[in-house]
């Protein structure tokens, strides 16, 4: 412990050493105008901006995990300032980045960060190199017509999300703090002409690069060869290196596939996968209005915005993706032989069905995949209602003999609809349990390490919000502590991995969300 310790720094002591690194900004073209007004940029990739100050900036939470792999000690009141955007630090040079995407499958021109902000890059303990991003840090030349701002609830969303989907094995951005800004940020959370003021908070997320599939188009898009070029060159010399510009496109959709056998797999729903949204580096980005599936179905979306046309639900994410793949493509034109970009998207193809296969098996207790026996099970999954996380965390407790109630028993904790017949599922354990028993107990042990007993389900982020917002930090701590954990059983914390009560299925947050944040 005293080792680890000792080789801790605070954030304010890395400016008077050489602590802190700017590649992005040192690399790429910078937008001459330093005028912080809503504008098109061209020929730059970022506009250099420092953060708005807040009034009464608060540390609200801080991840443990990710400080110790930062080598950064909890903060102090200089370094909570830092956080809270009202401080540059000697050496940091702050820089919004500049980006465009498709949202809801149409091009929407230039969007960009409107609300994070950059501060600069720290090399972790384990030698990567990390961007510090405040989320919420005040309005930039990409604000449009926003504030530059978000809720306490939304970045409470994100700042714990990031935190269980990394200890879920999943890749993803990280995030470090939750600083509450003691100003109000006035939101109409459901869209229905009643604006009000929520308490406003920033994240301090972390990853080796935010670059998105946008930050390529929009270039593209805008016929600035020059910058698209070096771009790519950047992004390949810092995150691929030894790529030509074709393997470092196939890299990106072979990461881009096994991101989404991991959502897949996990029955996670991002909500919002317009191209601005997807990260070349193949990581979960920008936490939303995301939500985890409970009653199986491949149809859900927590975002209330696709409640119509459901674009991003459950079952469209693999499709949605090389989709987004294919527009990053056409950006890549002029850099990339259009045969090799079409391997690229046969390779997100064959990579994710491959890897999909394998994941399930996993999930089943399987040596090898079968097709029909998972298809079959998600079939029966979808007649009712039953929890897509608790019933395979239970499967693997279902006894090889017994009687239909037998098999039933370890799964009813999953059932929504308590006297449901369960017809077709029992046939289906029957073959399920001839189909492993020849495999033995080392079941259950694989079994769960691929299938969490915990996840962040939205009802248990709205109870951490409430509680913070009420000014009680315990239940998001605690919350954080058993999510460390996900696979492990915790007995103590049973209640943390309970299906959605009924009070929480027509809640506001608790089931679907908005994209006001
Ligand atoms: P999202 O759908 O959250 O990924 O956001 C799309 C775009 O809108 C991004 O460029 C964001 O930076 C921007 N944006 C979202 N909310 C705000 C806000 N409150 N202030 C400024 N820009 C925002
Ligand atoms: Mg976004």
């Amino acid at each position: 412990m005293r080792a680890a310790a000792k080789r801790r720094a605070a954030l304010v002591d890395l400016a008077a050493g050489a602590g802190f690194e700017n590649s992005f900004v040192r690399d790429l073209p910078a937008d001459p105008v330093l005028l912080n007004v809503p504008r098109q940029v061209s020929n730059a990739c970022y506009t250099r901006i420092e953060p708005t100050p807040v009034a009464a900036p608060k540390l609200l939470a801080w991840s443990d995990a990710l400080g110790e792999l930062l080598g950064l000690s909890r903060p102090g009141a200089q370094a909570v300032e830092a956080l809270g955007g009202n401080r540059v630090l000697p050496g940091m040079q702050p820089y919004a980045a500049r980006y465009g995407g498709h949202q809801f499958g149409h091009w929407a021109g230039q969007l960009g960060d409107g609300r994070a902000i950059t501060l600069a890059e720290i090399i972790a303990t384990d030698g990567s190199r990390q961007e510090l991003q405040l989320k919420g840090a005040g309005k930039t030349p990409y604000s449009r017509t926003a504030d530059g701002r978000a809720v306490l609830r939304s970045s409470l969303r994100e700042f714990m999300c990031s935190e269980a989907m990394f200890h879920l094995g999943v890749p993803t951005t990280r995030a470090l703090s939750l600083v509450g800004t003691g100003e109000p940020v006035i939101r109409d959370m459901f869209y229905d002409g009643h604006p009000r003021p929520e308490p406003g908070a920033i994240v301090c997320r972390v990853a080796p690069s935010f670059v998105r599939f946008g930050n390529f188009q929009i270039l593209a898009a805008n016929n600035e060869l020059d910058a698209l070029k070096r771009l790519a060159d950047y992004v390949i010399r810092e995150h691929f290196a030894g790529h030509s510009y074709a393997d470092w496109y196939q890299e990106v959709c072979r990461r881009t596939a096994l991101l989404m056998v991991d959502w897949m797999r996990l029955g996670f729903v991002h909500g919002v996968m317009n191209t601005d949204n997807l990260s070349i580096l193949g990581v979960t980005i920008d936490y939303g209005p995301y939500g985890w599936l409970e009653g199986y179905d491949p149809m859900w979306t927590p975002n209330t915005t696709d409640a119509q046309g459901r674009r991003y639900c459950y079952g469209n994410q693999p499709g949605i993706a090389q989709w987004n793949l294919a527009r990053l493509a056409e950006a890549l034109l002029p850099l990339i032989e259009r045969e090799k970009l079409e391997e690229g998207l046969n390779l997100y193809a064959d990579t994710f069905n491959e890897a999909w296969r394998r994941a399930l098996a996993q999930k089943l207790g399987l040596a090898s995949p079968d097709e029909e026996l998972a298809r079959d099970l998600l079939e029966a999954l979808s007649e009712t209602e039953t929890d897509f996380t608790l019933f395979f965390r239970k499967l693997a407790a279902v006894p090889l003999n017994g009687s239909d109630e037998a098999l039933l028993a370890p799964l009813r904790a999953a059932f929504y609809v308590e006297d449901a017949a369960h017809e077709r599922l029992v046939a289906w354990l029957r073959r399920y349990v001839e189909r492993v028993r020849p495999g033995g107990a080392a079941r259950a042990a694989q079994m769960d390490k691929v299938n969490p007993k915990y996840v962040f389900r939205n009802y248990l982020a709205q109870q951490a919000i409430d509680a913070l917002e009420a000014g009680d930090a315990s239940v998001l701590e605690r919350l954080m502590r058993v999510l460390a954990r996900p696979y492990d059983e915790q007995p103590e914390h049973e209640e943390l991995a309970a299906r959605r009560p009924e009070w929480a299925r027509h809640k506001a947050g608790c089931s679907a969300l908005s994209c006001s944040s």
